[in-house]
């Protein structure tokens, strides 16, 4: 027995990086995957790779109508959604006297406003079913305490804690579990763009930044995508049903560090 066999997940920003781990490791629980991404292509691609438990489905975040149009495709295609992970985001990064509202503003809508109308969507959708559902944010550590150059994105994910916790209280009269995950540095693509911004503002040769992060990590290397599958899988599961508004660091020790 599978512990996500029979369930439906619907995935954002899963095209590439965590997002798609969770993807794959979801499906060899067992669950039907939509995986929701702005960058269909790739979103297609992912789904036609994990094989025919998989969709794709094109999804800015956004956007009210897309998220709207999202959730009723993955709906039709999968029958409905027990499981939600809000995973797209971006990252951005300035001196605090550099930063630019309309960047601020673009970091917030995807990462802010994106988590919340996808979650409140999906929402609906379990409670007009009466679906027991799960759904889990990705957090970071960067929202549990600031850095120099990453003041909006750590913002954005403080926001994403607090948001896990009011939804997680106000959800869970309907049986709703919401929680989150807050994983350290996690190599990727993701890191590419990183790297560029702490070579801008720190003079950091290609590379460098992501050695030095790497390497002060007590577990003695960066995170891997598949690290972080183990805790998405725990929170979808039926182990987790006393589990409320709770947000889980997998850092391999960072938060303590
Ligand atoms: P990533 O940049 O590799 O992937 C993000 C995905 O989101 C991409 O496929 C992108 O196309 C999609 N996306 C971007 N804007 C979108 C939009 N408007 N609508 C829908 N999809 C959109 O990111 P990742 O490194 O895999 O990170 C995944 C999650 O984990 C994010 O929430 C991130 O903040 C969080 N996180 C990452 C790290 C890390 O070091 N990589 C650390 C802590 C937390």
């Amino acid at each position: 027995m599978r512990r996500l066999d029979g369930k439906t997940a619907l995935i954002t920003g899963a095209a590439r990086g965590i997002g798609r781990a969770f993807a794959e490791a979801y499906v060899r629980e067992g669950a039907r995957v939509a995986i929701g991404d702005i960058d269909i292509d790739r979103a297609r691609a992912a789904a036609t790779e994990i094989g025919e438990a998989a969709i794709a489905v094109e999804m800015d975040v956004t956007r009210q109508d897309s998220i709207d149009a999202a959730v009723a495709q993955a709906v039709q295609e999968l029958g409905q959604i027990d499981i939600l992970i809000n995973n797209a985001a971006i990252f951005t990064a300035a001196p605090i006297v550099e930063i630019e509202r309309a960047d601020f503003d673009r970091v917030f809508d995807i990462n802010v406003a994106g988590t919340l109308f996808t979650l409140q969507a999906v929402a609906r959708h379990m409670i007009e079913r009466g679906i027991r559902g799960r759904i889990i944010n990705m957090a970071s550590q960067a929202g549990r305490r600031g850095e120099p150059l990453v003041a909006v994105y750590c913002a954005s994910k403080a926001a994403i804690i607090s948001l896990t916790q009011s939804a997680g209280l106000n959800l869970i009269e309907h049986g709703i579990n919401v929680n989150a995950i807050a994983p350290g540095v996690v190599d990727g693509e993701h890191w590419d763009g990183v790297d560029a911004f702490f070579a801008k503002y720190e003079g950091k040769a290609p590379g460098q930044k992501k050695r030095e992060v790497g390497a002060a990590v007590p577990y003695g290397r960066m995170g891997r995508a598949e690290d972080l599958t183990g805790m998405a899988i725990f929170l979808a599961s039926d182990e987790a049903d006393y589990i409320v508004a709770q947000c889980y660091n997998v850092d391999g020790g960072q938060w303590m560090s």
